[in-house]
């Protein structure tokens, strides 16, 4: 019991990749089922993966870029619907 204990801790490299990993799945699930309003033009948009990982979040509001009218601001996350109700 006590040497399986050991091992498992001496694998703690393994768990930060897996972890890692886990939050990068999340990640990508989250830019796939979420886009954001832009405040300034009434743009709705979707973000790479990597720019979704990087851009700091708020509470339902994430710091973009607007493609559209080129400023940065606390856009509106909203949840994408299209998906789930075609599945229907
Ligand atoms: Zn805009």
């Amino acid at each position: 019991m006590i040497s399986s204990v050991f091992l498992l801790a001496s694998y703690w490299y393994l768990w930060i990749m897996i972890i890692a990993g886990v939050l990068f799945l999340l990640v990508v699930w989250h830019t796939k089922n979420f886009a954001y309003l832009c405040p300034g033009c009434g743009e709705v948009f979707e973000v790479s993966t990597l720019e979704d990982f990087i851009s700091p979040n708020g509470v339902n509001k994430k710091y973009l870029r607007c493609p559209r009218c080129g400023k940065r601001a606390w856009a509106d996350i909203l949840r994408i619907k299209e998906k789930t109700v075609h599945k229907k």
